[in-house]
C-alpha cells in the first residue's frame, strides 16, 4: 500500500455526492467490485463511516485528486454517528440513490450517482427533489457505453420509468427535524421536545417500539403505510427485540424506513402539529388530550411491549413519558375489563354446559 499509483480512470466527485458513491464509481470504472476495493482499502468494516486521514489520503493518489476535493464528500454524511449510518449491501453499495437525479445525471451524460446524506439511516428523500430513495439493495452499478447505470433487476436503469415517488409531509418533517438536530439545530415549537439530544435520544427509544410486532400483529409504523400493496414486505420487532434502537433499521427498505419516521412523528409532534392520513382519520390533532399517538402504540404493543415500553419510560423525557405512562395505564385497564368480562363469559358458559342429571348416559356396551 506503500507505493500506491494512479488508478487509469478516476471520476472527479459530482457536487451532492457522498463517499460511497464516489468511492464505487471509481471501484467499477476500474474494474473492482465496490465491496472488494472498500475491503483492499481498508474502508470497510469499522472505519466506513468516518474515514480516517490515511484512506483519504490513498484515495486521492488513487483518484490524482487534492485531499481537499474529497473532504466534502465526507462531511455531509459524517453527522450522524456510526449506529445510524447506512450499511453496506452485498454488493458493497451504501446508501439510497434518488430516481430524478439519476435521470438527470444521464440526461447529462453523466454516470449514476447518489448524495452523501442517504447513508444516514433516517435520510430517506432526495435533498433536492424530496421524493424516495431507491434502496440500493436490489441495484447493481453497471458499466455502459453511457456511464455507470444503477441498474433494476428488470435491466432498466433506475430512473427511466415513473419511479419518483411522493412522500408524506410527516415523514419528510420528521427527517428534517432529525437531520437538523444532528447539527445542534433546536427542533422548533412543532415538537414536543426542543433539546435537539434529547429528541434524537427519544428516536432511538422510540423506534424499536414503532417497529414492535406481537406475534400475529403489524406494528404500529405499519399504519402510516401509504404505498399500496399494503400489508407486503411487512417489517416487525419481537417485543424482546425492542431495545435495539436506530441499528434494528439496518437492511430495511425505504419503505419500513419511512413507516418508522411517519410513526416517530406521531410520538413526537405537538399534537396541534400532526400531520398526516393517520392523525386526520384518528382525530389526535383535535383531540381533548395529547395520549391519542401513545394509546395507539400502547395497544398494538400488546402486554409484553408494554412491559418492555414501561421499562424504559425513564429514559424517556417528562414531555413524552407522561403520556406514554397513562396510555399504558389506560390499556391495562381496558385489558384488565376486557379479562373480567372474558371470564365471567367463560362461567357463564360453563354453567350452561352443565347438563342435567337425567340426560347422562353411558356409552353402549358398559
Ligand atoms: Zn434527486
Amino acid at each position: 500500500m506503500s507505493h500506491l499509483k494512479p488508478l487509469p480512470y478516476a471520476p472527479r466527485p459530482i457536487r451532492g455526492e457522498g463517499l460511497a458513491s464516489w468511492t464505487a464509481r471509481l471501484a467499477v470504472h476500474n474494474f473492482v467490485e465496490p465491496a472488494a476495493f472498500a475491503e483492499w482499502m481498508g474502508a470497510a468494516g469499522k472505519a466506513r463511516e468516518t474515514p480516517t486521514s490515511e484512506v483519504l489520503r490513498r484515495l486521492a493518489v488513487l483518484s490524482r485528486l487534492p485531499v481537499e476535493d474529497l473532504a466534502p464528500l465526507v462531511a455531509s454524511s459524517a453527522s450522524s454517528g456510526r449506529a445510524w449510518q447506512v450499511a453496506p449491501n452485498a454488493s458493497g453499495l451504501r446508501g439510497g440513490a434518488c430516481p430524478v437525479c439519476c435521470r438527470e445525471a444521464a440526461e447529462a451524460h453523466q454516470d449514476h450517482w447518489w448524495t452523501g446524506e442517504s447513508e444516514d439511516l433516517l435520510r430517506v428523500s432526495c435533498p433536492r427533489h424530496r421524493c424516495r430513495f431507491a434502496g440500493l439493495g436490489q441495484l447493481i452499478l453497471t458499466r455502459t457505453p453511457q456511464g455507470l447505470r444503477l441498474m433494476l433487476p428488470s435491466n432498466q436503469p433506475l430512473g427511466a420509468g415513473r419511479t419518483n415517488e411522493p412522500l408524506e409531509a410527516s415523514v419528510l418533517e420528521m427527517e428534517a427535524a432529525i437531520a437538523g438536530c444532528h447539527l445542534g439545530h433546536s427542533p422548533g415549537s412543532g415538537w414536543r421536545l426542543q433539546c435537539p439530544a434529547t429528541l434524537l435520544r427519544s428516536v432511538e427509544v422510540l423506534i424499536g417500539y414503532v417497529l414492535c410486532a406481537p406475534v400475529g400483529c403489524l406494528p404500529f409504523a405499519q399504519a402510516f403505510d401509504t404505498l399500496e400493496s399494503k400489508g407486503r414486505d411487512v417489517f416487525g420487532l419481537t417485543p424482546a427485540m425492542c431495545r435495539r434502537g436506530v441499528a434494528s433499521l439496518q437492511g430495511q427498505s425505504i419503505r419500513t424506513r419511512c413507516n418508522a419516521l411517519a410513526a416517530l412523528q406521531a410520538l413526537l409532534a405537538q399534537p396541534s402539529a400532526l400531520v398526516g392520513e393517520a392523525a386526520e382519520e384518528t382525530g389526535w390533532r383535535t383531540a381533548s388530550d395529547d395520549r391519542g399517538p401513545y394509546r395507539a402504540l400502547a395497544e398494538y404493543l400488546g402486554r409484553e411491549g408494554r412491559a418492555e415500553l414501561a421499562g424504559d419510560l425513564e429514559d424517556l423525557p417528562p414531555a413524552l413519558a407522561g403520556p406514554a405512562i397513562a396510555a399504558i395505564e389506560d390499556a391495562e385497564l381496558d385489558h384488565a375489563i376486557l379479562s373480567r368480562r372474558r371470564v365471567r363469559r367463560r362461567r357463564a358458559r360453563a354453567r350452561c354446559d352443565v347438563r342435567p342429571a337425567g340426560d347422562y348416559r353411558l356409552p353402549a356396551g358398559r
